[in-house]
């Protein structure tokens, strides 16, 4: 049953949706960046309310999606080390490495547990000085804070027998390669609230600037979206551009200072590469020198991970927007989520997965 606000919220979006359709006269692309996003899009149907001259596209923002195959390849592989306990979130145990997933690696003996905070990883390589436990260190900006904390954590109490496979990635390079790419339809962002709570959005400022293009921090309810819809679409209207906050009841320009601190002093910028889009610079974050001894690619000897595509997937178009879930020809025939041929479709906040869920099936 929905809650009361919810009620409030969809009747809200409406009057916004009514609003859009009487100031929208040409036809606009927008990105939300945050697969999170993008479910409250499809489920609440806003893609339907607007106007056919504004086209929503979804960006990468979904951890589980844009990590490298090569990151799971290389998670698999140090599972099969009789020492090692693997540890992740949730969804990454069900995407698909080159062949096979963390779930198939622990069906076949490895110790691959899920967590749902970094710290709990710290706590058990407290308790089992005998095991090796690595976390499998994935997400933006959002989950980075806890997971240097976790490496403080361990640094602070002595711990030998804990370290990160560190994916970690920066939204701001991944918006630039999206704009520099030469099929880029976006002409401006819905940039996601979680983030910008912990950095704050003045790092989006100089990209307003150098690609002419606005830039809406957004909220994550239903009018939230359209808020930030609207906000955008009016700079557009008005050709006008720069970053604007619709999510003021919680991100400021500067963002969270404790947790940047801790991001600077554990973790380097570092190139990256994401699944389906390729090495961005500096797209991700790195465990700092100081910091080494709790990189379990360096602990461990391990290459850098190649990224890779699934045959037949098209995530990397997916990701940078160029095109939607339906236009894949495997969407809701060959891919589902009981058998995902690409991370869109497995994870929670997947592209595809959403419009699998949420009824836009052929
Ligand atoms: S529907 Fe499946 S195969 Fe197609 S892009 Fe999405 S995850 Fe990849």
């Amino acid at each position: 049953m929905k809650h009361l606000d919810e009620y409030r919220s969809e009747a809200h979006a409406t009057g916004l949706a009514e609003a859009i359709r009487r100031r929208v006269t040409k036809p606009w692309t927008l990105m939300e960046i945050c697969g999170g996003q993008t479910h409250t899009l499809i489920r609440s149907g806003i893609d339907r309310m607007l106007p056919d001259e504004v086209t929503l596209v979804h960006g990468p923002g979904c951890p589980v999606c844009v990590t490298p195959i090569g990151v799971l390849d290389a998670a698999v592989d140090l599972v099969k080390r009789p020492e090692v306990t693997l540890l992740s979130f949730g969804d990454m145990l069900r995407v698909p490495g080159t062949s096979e997933d963390l779930l198939g690696a622990r069906a076949r003996g490895g110790d691959v547990r899920m967590v749902y905070s970094p710290l709990d990883a710290v706590q058990l390589a407290a308790a089992h000085p005998e095991r090796e436990v690595v976390f499998l260190a994935v997400g933006f900006e959002t989950t980075a804070p806890a997971c240097a904390l976790a490496v403080k954590r361990a640094k602070q109490e002595g711990l030998t027998n804990f370290s990160i496979l560190c994916a970690h990635v920066r939204v701001p390079p991944a918006m630039e390669a999206i704009l520099d790419a030469p099929d880029c339809r976006v002409q401006g962002f819905l940039a996601a609230g979680h983030v910008c709570t912990v950095m704050g959005y003045h790092e989006y400022e100089p990209i307003a600037e150098r690609y002419g293009i606005p830039i809406t921090v957004t909220g994550f309810e239903p009018s939230d979206l359209l808020q930030g819809i609207a906000m955008t679409l009016d700079a557009l209207e008005a050709e006008t551009h720069g970053v604007t906050n619709q999510y003021t009841r919680v991100v400021t320009r500067e963002g969270n200072g404790p947790a940047q601190a801790v991001l600077d002093e554990v973790f380097d910028v570092v190139d990256r590469e994401w699944r389906g889009i390729g090495t961005i610079p500096g797209g991700g974050f790195g465990v700092a020198k100081a910091y080494a001894a709790y990189d379990a690619a360096k602990k461990f000897g391990l290459g850098e991970p190649k990224a890779d595509i699934d045959n037949a997937c098209i995530a990397g178009e997916i990701l940078r927007g160029v095109k939607r879930p339906p236009a894949c020809p495997a969407f809701g025939t060959d891919c589902t989520p009981d058998h995902p041929l690409g991370a869109p479709m497995v994870s929670s906040e997947g592209a595809c997965a959403a419009y699998y869920r949420y009824g836009r099936r052929p």
